[in-house]
């Protein structure tokens, strides 16, 4: 079949220099990652146990919950358990106690730490295996961490289903998923993979996490799991410690994105790829039509990313490949070479590309470099909008639900906006 979009050909960036930087960051924690992972995991709940810091951060971000009976909360460390005056251990003894006792519908409880409980060493794994043993089986308690020392936000996605891993049950029977969806993808988006793989006849897949913590997937070494997300290093080393293998693929961004990594999971179902290409064309029609009327006003326009989500590099070849952007700089916190093979050999030579921040020496080659549009976090954007510049909250990329064909559109519309509200105003 013949795309719509021409595809630029690239050279690639396989074996690119890249810039690596050490210095201050502007990024958010990894507690961020709960706001999406409750919304996924319907009967699990976080609780944090940090500061007030943490709290705040947690419920400025989520506010909208404020109407529901939220599935998150922070234990707050305060002045006596940071000073090591009180047994930190019992106190969050007896706030899981209660918070079991008023909640019954939590199976899977998450404790996560903070800078502020990993400074003062709080063991959570010790808690964690601790109430386990007492709650168990009604509810599991597990722990990770979502500080932000040395990490960033999307990392907290990757540090929870990484403590998911072990606890998923052992492959024993040939009906078992063979092939697993990792990385949290909004519903509506995980219902439109399933009804394309069911469209192709691929029967045996399922999604991690699930939405019920007693749905769990099995795994084991007929298990094959395709990342939906560029930011699971760990989930993936966790996965493979039990047997399973990575199926390489670019990520379901864009029409071009999504029909590989299509492809990628029909093969790994053993589907051929003209059943998988029948299966998928209607929706990369429509997603093709959708990004030409977006390309229009991005075709030649500049972009750099600072980094952030660790989705930049997708992102970047998809807005270069697809809607024709000229790409200045592609910064992300850290670059899994191997996690992003299919996306580096896709972007164009000659891409700048960078990992880690610097943050000062990072806004000069920006103002240099005077792109049409950065991208970067909320911390970063206003400055630069004041500075004249045209701004697209990183953030807003993992909130929204950006995978698969029908998001392709809305994806290149997320991009087009901040454009079109510059032109309007400076009008
Ligand atoms: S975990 Fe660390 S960075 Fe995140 S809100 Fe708490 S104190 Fe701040």
């Amino acid at each position: 079949m013949n795309a719509v979009i021409p595809i630029q050909q690239a050279g690639g960036c396989t074996d690119a220099p890249v810039l690596m930087e050490r210095g201050q960051r502007e990024v958010f924690c990894g507690l961020t990652g709960i706001i999406w992972l409750h919304r996924k995991m319907q009967d699990a709940f976080f609780l944090v146990v940090g500061s007030r810091t943490c709290a705040h951060l947690i419920q400025s971000a989520a506010g909208v919950m404020i109407f529901a009976e939220p599935r998150f909360a922070t234990a707050i460390l305060d002045e006596r358990d940071l000073a090591g005056l009180a047994d930190a251990q019992d106190e969050l003894d007896r706030v899981v106690k209660r918070l079991l006792e008023r909640r019954p519908d939590i199976r899977l409880l998450f404790l996560v730490g903070s800078c502020p409980s990993e400074v003062i060493k709080l063991d959570l794994s010790r808690a964690a295996a601790r109430l386990s043993q007492e709650f168990m089986p009604q509810v599991r308690v597990l722990n990770y961490s979502g500080s932000g020392i040395e990490t960033t936000f999307t990392q907290g996605e990757d540090a929870c289903l990484a403590a998911l891993v072990p606890v998923l049950p052992i492959s024993t029977q040939r009906l078992e998923p063979e092939l697993l969806i990792v990385g949290a993808l909004a519903d509506v988006v995980e219902d439109q993979f399933s009804r394309l793989f069911t469209a192709m006849g691929g029967q045996r897949f399922a999604f991690f996490p699930s939405r019920s913590s007693t749905a769990l997937p099995a795994v084991g070494p007929q298990t094959r799991f395709l990342l939906a997300q560029p930011f699971l290093g760990d989930t993936a080393k966790a996965l493979e410690s039990r047997g399973a293998t990575r199926v390489a693929a670019p990520f379901p961004l864009g029409a071009e994105g999504s029909a590989a990594w299509m492809q990628a999971a029909g093969a790994a179902m053993g589907v051929p790829a003209e059943v998988v290409e029948q299966a998928i064309a209607p929706a990369r029609q429509r997603a093709e039509a959708a990004l030409a009327a977006h390309r229009v006003s991005l075709a030649g326009k500049s972009i750099f990313f600072f980094p952030d989500s660790q989705l930049e590099v997708p992102l970047a070849r998809f807005l270069a490949r697809e809607l024709g952007m000229q790409l200045t700089e592609v910064g992300s916190p850290y670059l899994h070479r191997q996690h992003l093979a299919e996306e580096l050999a896709w972007l164009p030579a000659g891409t700048q590309l960078s990992e880690g921040q610097d943050v000062e020496k990072q806004l000069d080659r920006c103002r240099a470099a005077a792109p049409d549009m950065v991208v970067c976090g909320l911390g970063l954007a206003n400055p630069l909008e004041a500075e004249g510049f045209t701004t697209k909250w990183s953030i807003e990329l993992v909130f929204t639900p950006i995978q698969g064909f029908e998001q392709a559109g809305d994806l290149a519309g997320l991009f087009t906006r901040p454009l079109t509200r510059r032109t309007l105003l400076a009008a």
